[in-house]
């Protein structure tokens, strides 16, 4: 079976309104009233206070195609960006919600019907591998006795902190909703690289993990204790890239119609004739980040929400300089932005010109130093071997008078095996503020950590503006 993006879109809101969910929007990618987080980072951050018990909804179970951004705070994928198939900073999470209803048999059989059954997205059940929280029995046993799954596909996987990358203990952000989980990963067949989960290539392109569902059991303390729930609930989310990529046979989310039509709209503004480069990736990722921030009230700033925008853009101009760009470019991409996704978000329609606004005014300011400042750091660059470090004198000279957030020369310096200094910038930071203090005239924020803050722009949950057509 293919399908395109906004199919699989469509039949996942379609399966669980057949299992009696309730259809909910997508909320905006700044937190209601949450300062414990940056962006929304998954489908449950709207129904945060409906899993604690602080929160009455009338219905108990839930659908929504959640807006995500993981580029900074706890989940936090900017600098996968690129350098993976299978992560942007900006995505849509499938979920289906349980808030005190079912809980973990429900939870399986239903996405096990989502994904095989043949109505729905019909995938071959041997393509297919589970973990489990390594001490839940209950999870590997409706696995292994009520879905038939052979006990060498069900692997059982801790903590992070392990050996490896995995984790089957899943946490919105430091404190708050957080429980066991069980994931599923597509395999893309023997010719893709890549081990199982919690083997020590498990970051291989071959076992592609598409869907996480949690058992929402705790809430976790400021002091790291677990406190028990009201109820025991469910949380899942599944990537709409990473499915649909599996969907029409891709072997990564970059080869799929909406990407290949952002990366093309990209050669075309720039010039070029080819998309191969990674960086048409990471300027197509960058696009839905950026524009959907700023449908959603962040600006460009130097500090909190506001520094992770801007740094984004910035990373996006770089690689735009790198393909070639004579000049802005950026803000050119947009309309082909809208052209994918404006129906099933029409907030890009309605603020499609104030967009491509302020893209292109942060891409005119960034390109007066940009020149100067990559020339600075190629000569740099040149008297440097793989392995080195850059120095954090360097670092806060690009950062200071050229503009460059530290993460943006770090991106450059990497392509070149280079490290960057992050005491040295820090210590030429603090001394940079102690002479401006010195100096009576501290009136320069620069604070380059991510703070969050509320940014003034933010005039609440434009909820008509959010609702989505496709529900
Ligand atoms: P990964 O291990 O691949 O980084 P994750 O375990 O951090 O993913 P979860 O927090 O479990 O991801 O999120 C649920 C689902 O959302 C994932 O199974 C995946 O399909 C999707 N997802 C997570 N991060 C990204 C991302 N940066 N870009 C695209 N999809 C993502
Ligand atoms: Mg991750
Ligand atoms: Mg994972
Ligand atoms: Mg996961």
């Amino acid at each position: 079976k293919t399908m395109q993006l906004t199919e699989v879109r469509q039949a996942f809101i379609d399966f669980f309104k057949s299992k009696n969910h309730t259809p909910v929007a997508s909320s905006s990618l700044i937190p209601h009233n949450d300062p414990t987080l940056l962006f929304t980072n998954a489908g449950m951050n709207q129904f945060k206070d409906t899993f604690l018990g602080l929160e009455k909804r009338d219905y108990q179970r839930a659908v929504s195609s959640q807006k995500c951004v993981r580029a900074g705070g706890k989940h936090n994928d900017l600098d996968n960006v690129g350098y993976t198939a299978r992560h942007h900073t900006f995505f849509e999470m499938l979920g289906n919600f349980s808030f005190g209803d079912y809980f973990k048999k429900d939870a399986i059989a239903f996405a096990w019907e989502f994904l095989t059954d043949d109505n729905w997205l019909a995938l071959p059940k041997d393509r297919l591998y589970v973990t489990v929280y390594h001490t839940d029995d209950e999870a590997f046993d409706i696995w292994h006795k009520d879905i038939g799954l052979a006990p060498e596909r069900i692997i059982r996987i801790g903590d992070k902190g392990g050996l490896y990358q995995s984790d089957n203990f899943w946490a919105m952000g430091d404190t708050g909703p957080c429980g066991p989980c069980s994931e599923i990963f597509y395999d893309y067949g023997e010719h893709m690289e890549g081990g199982l989960p919690g083997t020590p290539d498990e970051d291989g392109d071959r076992y592609v993990e598409i869907w996480n569902c949690v058992f929402m059991q705790f809430n976790r303390q400021k002091d790291g204790t677990l406190e028990p729930l009201p109820k025991p609930s469910v949380d899942t989310g599944m990537g709409l890239e990473r499915i649909s990529s599996v969907m029409q046979g891709k072997y990564g989310n970059y080869e799929t119609d909406l990407f290949v039509n952002l990366m093309n709209a990209t050669a075309q503004v720039i010039g070029v004739e080819s998309t191969y480069e990674p960086s048409f990736k990471v300027i197509a990722d960058h696009i839905r980040a950026v524009s959907f921030l700023i449908a959603d009230g962040v600006r460009p700033s130097n500090e909190g929400r506001g520094y992770v925008l801007r740094r984004i853009i910035r990373r996006a101009v770089r690689h735009g300089n790198k393909l070639g760009a004579e000049g802005v470019f950026f803000h050119k991409i947009v309309p082909a932005l809208v052209a994918e996704m404006g129906e099933a978000y029409p907030q890009l329609v309605n603020k499609q010109a104030e967009i491509e606004a302020v893209i292109l005014k942060e891409e005119e300011q960034f390109a007066k130093t940009l020149a100067q400042g990559l020339r600075l750091l190629s000569g740099e660059l040149e008297s440097l071997n793989t392995g080195d470090t850059l120095t954090g004198e360097t670092v806060f000279k690009l950062y200071d008078t050229y503009g460059f957030p530290t993460d943006l020369t770090a991106d450059i310096a990497r392509e070149r095996g280079v490290g960057i200094d992050e005491d040295g910038f820090n210590v030429a930071m603090e001394a940079q503020r102690t002479r401006a203090r010195e100096a009576g005239k501290f009136d320069v924020d620069y604070t380059s950590s991510v703070k969050v803050e509320t940014p003034t722009e933010f005039v609440g949950y434009d909820l008509l503006d959010n609702q989505s057509q496709i529900i």
